[in-house]
């Protein structure tokens, strides 16, 4: 994840740096080819090539690091809010699964969202301008799915998580609610770079594919071979 975020705003900071661009461009594509093929991250030549991508830039740390912080937070709250609805005994029907990630979700939201505006001085614990972070996470998922069907025809499918999008779209409802009042202008801006090399991403991949130029990249038989034909069960 922390990967993701270097080289999507590396790639965001220095847009107009053909060399950046390309260099990032390729570092995602592997970055989620990789996801697809192995389900995992990548390996110590992969990190290398990254610390030579973002090549001392503190601000790109430090934007990483940050948001990087508010994702765990985030994803420790959906984790604990599944406990504590299973806890008060809250019951979701078996044809609607997914409501139940939606309600995690937006409790995980909540306590983010509070902490964010409630903290005080040089105590903080997430900065205000990672308030979208959760969002980007959403995203590195699309992401992720987005490649596999391009590169690999493939239609993920699983029915206890619904789409990254629409978890992403009730995330955003939670966020322009009155109560969460604080200084957004950062965050918005920051996200803006971001979503602005996440379409620039997709188009690239849709058309280098449609090119034939990404053969050299594609996996097909042993991403069958370890991920089964749709069998992923992996959770988020
Ligand atoms: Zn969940």
């Amino acid at each position: 994840m922390i990967a993701f975020l270097l080289a999507m705003f590396k790639w965001s900071k220095d847009f107009d740096d053909l060399d950046v661009y390309s260099d990032c461009f390729r570092y995602v594509l592997f970055l989620m080819n990789d996801v697809c093929i192995f389900g995992e991250m990548q390996g110590q030549d992969a990190n290398d090539a990254l610390l030579q991508l973002i090549s001392g830039d503190v601000q790109i740390l430090q934007l990483a690091e940050d948001c990087y912080w508010t994702i765990v937070v985030f994803s420790l709250a959906h984790e604990l809010a599944h406990a504590y609805l299973a806890g008060i005994g809250k019951r979701y029907s078996r044809r609607h699964p997914e409501k139940e990630e939606f309600d995690a979700d937006m409790i995980a939201y909540h306590i983010v969202l509070k902490i964010i505006m409630e903290q005080e001085g040089n105590n903080r614990i997430l900065e205000k301008y990672t308030y979208l972070a959760p969002m980007m996470y959403m995203d590195f998922f699309d992401l992720y799915y987005y490649t596999d069907r391009v590169l690999y025809k493939s239609r993920f499918f699983d029915p206890q998580h619904p789409l990254p999008i629409e978890r992403k779209n009730r995330l955003f409802a939670i966020a322009n609610k009155d109560e969460y009042d604080f200084d957004t202008v950062d965050g918005n801006h920051l996200y803006g770079g971001f979503l602005d090399v996440y379409d620039e991403y997709r188009d690239q991949v849709l058309l280098k594919m449609e090119r034939g130029k990404l053969e050299q990249v594609l996996h097909t038989a042993r991403r069958n071979q370890i991920r089964g034909n749709g069998n992923d069960k992996r959770k988020q």
